[in-house]
């Protein structure tokens, strides 16, 4: 634990022991240190909740209640004694603390690290602006979320710890349908989806194009058998509804029937 900047010292110059109980799917983070849902750690200063909670290995945008010796606290909270500490996901406050979460929903901006390009893509499917810069080195993923207001997505969990994150997610699955889901669930978006409306190669936005316009980049079988197209504005790639757009409708109603 660094040294606290939080006050002086010599108030709290004796250890005290502070109990931390995850709830919800916040043990995924904990087993990989073979601990938990319970841990006990005993500080020696001052220290914020956030700085205990994130020392046991749950990054912060991961969190969206702490109850502290039975009353709702933030992140900012100040420990200095023995403290019973609960740590909540989102979607699993207690019913009767259902006030002033601590993450936001309904957040459509994202962007997302290397690693989770299928899942960047399978989003744009569906309509949400995912940016998925290459290369993606961290700093660059931090100034893209902080410049364009994005939630991070990265399974990164050190990255997501970082001071400057404000929306973020870790996808718990390693398959990128499934983080799919968890991710429109996590910020509410089932309501949201606006299917063929992004390039899946890009992130730009789709538009309308009249044929006379796009038929100079069509194959001759496509040139016949469809009217109506769309062109990225981005990057130009023109989309119609040939065998794929079938394929890729089966995938975007099987995702809806798993976002209940
Ligand atoms: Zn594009």
């Amino acid at each position: 634990m660094n040294p606290s900047p939080l006050g002086d010292r010599s108030e709290t110059s004796h250890p005290f022991t502070v109990s931390l109980t995850f709830f919800g799917d916040l043990v995924f983070f904990l087993k990989r240190s073979g601990i938990g849902p319970t841990i006990q750690r005993v500080l020696e200063e001052r220290t914020s909740v956030k700085d205990v909670i994130e020392a046991c290995g749950v990054p912060h945008p991961e969190i969206d209640f702490i109850i502290i010796d039975g009353a709702a606290a933030n992140f900012s909270r100040v420990l200095k004694e023995n403290t019973a500490i609960e740590v909540y996901p989102v979607g699993f406050i207690p019913a009767s603390f259902q006030s002033c979460p601590l993450q936001r929903r309904n957040i459509t901006k994202f962007v997302a690290d290397g690693h989770l390009g299928k899942l960047a893509r399978n989003l744009r499917l569906l309509g949400f602006d995912v940016m998925s810069p290459t290369p993606a080195e961290d700093q660059r993923l931090l100034e893209f979320m902080q410049h364009e207001n994005r939630a991070l997505l990265t399974r990164d969990r050190r990255l997501l710890m970082h001071a400057v994150v404000r929306d973020g997610f870790c996808p718990r699955s390693p398959y990128p349908d499934e983080q799919t889901v968890e991710v429109v669930r996590r910020f509410q978006l089932s309501n949201s989806v606006s299917p063929f409306s992004r390039c899946l190669r890009c992130n730009g936005l789709l538009q309308e194009v009249a044929k006379a316009d796009a038929i100079k980049d069509l194959e001759p079988l496509t040139r016949i058998y469809y009217e109506r197209f769309r062109r990225c504005k981005d990057c130009g790639q023109i989309y119609w509804r040939g065998s794929h757009f079938d394929k890729l409708s089966a995938r975007i109603e099987g995702f809806r029937a798993q976002f209940a």
